[in-house]
């Protein structure tokens, strides 16, 4: 394998060949934990990536190796070209996959289908109604809900992304592993991350082990490890007779750094070479002004940090400089 061909590498030998492009920062939800009370300043359109700097970036990233694409956002489907985007996208060699909320899923059915896309994360941090209208700021539950049939209905791949705060919803994780009985649905719970704005404190975090001790509490010796793909970011398990799984995504107790292949771009067309970094390269404008940004690329993931972006511990973090989660993507 030639690796500085074809590949973008880091110091430590990871190879990054997933990326992450964030098309948009705004959203039709205000989940607290994403999106600042106060919301986020909108700037002026000429900021961010237009339908073929996506694709151009994406492009280049195919060419330095990248195999697989997750679009997210903000919420990607509210972007006016997210159509183009997905059908453009469709069109290179790589696993085309999305995160989004749930709420436009119908709309945007037939173009999903025709984009190839077969693995769709759905963000859903409440089966309470009402919680989730506390959660999200809005009240689309119902319409949620009905999208996730839609594409179990259709043999979709759905995973649902479950943010899980302490003395907010971890009293759901049995019921969202409970849904995994008859539902063929990929239950993730994540643990509470710090990103700007959302008032994050260690002690708001549900653990890995906490989760999971609740769910024996409630399975016992039902409760089956089963095995992680590589580069997975979740710990991976299923309940003994249910049709679904569950899993858990650890970044704050148990991190899962030495085999991380991610990069992401943000709607404004800057590459972070980890979640947590708290460094950016601006590809965009160097794009604009006729510049190669492959060197730019290189140099920006060989410096990526061995771990959570430099963070030694959650427990005593410093305050950093890093992003609102709706400027991000996940
Ligand atoms: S924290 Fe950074 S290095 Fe670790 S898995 Fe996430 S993106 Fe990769």
């Amino acid at each position: 394998m030639q690796l500085e061909e074809n590949n973008i590498v880091d110091q430590f030998g990871r190879v990054h060949d997933y990326l992450r492009i964030s098309l948009t920062e705004r959203c039709n939800l205000r989940c607290f934990y994403c999106m600042p009370e106060e919301g986020i300043a909108l700037r002026p359109k000429a900021e961010f990536m237009n339908t073929d700097e996506v694709i151009r970036m994406a492009e280049t990233f195919v060419s330095l190796g990248v195999k697989k694409i997750r679009i997210t956002g903000g919420e990607p489907l509210v972007r006016s070209d997210a159509k183009q985007i997905l059908e453009k996208l469709s069109k290179l060699p790589v696993e085309l996959a999305i995160t989004t909320n749930g709420i436009l899923i119908d709309k945007f059915f037939y173009t999903i289908k025709t984009s190839g896309i077969r693995s769709i994360n759905v963000s859903l941090d409440s089966l309470d109604k009402e919680k989730f209208n506390s959660i999200t700021r809005r009240n689309d539950f119902d319409k949620v809900i009905s999208n996730i049939n839609l594409l179990l209905d259709e043999n979709y791949h759905v995973k649902v992304n479950a943010v899980v705060i302490k003395g907010v919803n971890e009293n759901e994780i049995v019921n969202f592993v409970q849904w995994t009985s008859d539902k063929n649905i990929h239950v993730r719970f994540i643990e509470f991350m710090p990103f700007d704005g959302n008032k994050w404190d260690f002690s708001k975090v549900v653990s890995m082990d906490a989760i999971l001790s609740k769910v024996r509490e409630r399975f016992g010796e039902k409760v089956t490890r089963i095995s992680d793909r590589k580069n997975d970011t979740s710990k991976n398990y299923s309940i003994a007779g249910f049709k679904g799984t569950f899993a858990i995504i650890s970044s704050v107790t148990n991190p899962f750094c030495d085999t991380c292949n991610r990069l992401r771009l943000t709607a404004d067309g800057k590459i972070k070479n980890c979640l947590f970094s708290d460094s950016e390269t601006d590809l965009l404008s160097a794009m604009r002004r006729g510049e190669d940004i492959v060197p730019l690329i290189r140099k920006s993931v060989w410096n990526k940090k061995e771990k959570l972006g430099g963070i030694t511990s959650f427990e005593n973090l410093e305050k950093r400089k890093n992003r609102a989660m709706i400027s991000i993507g996940g």
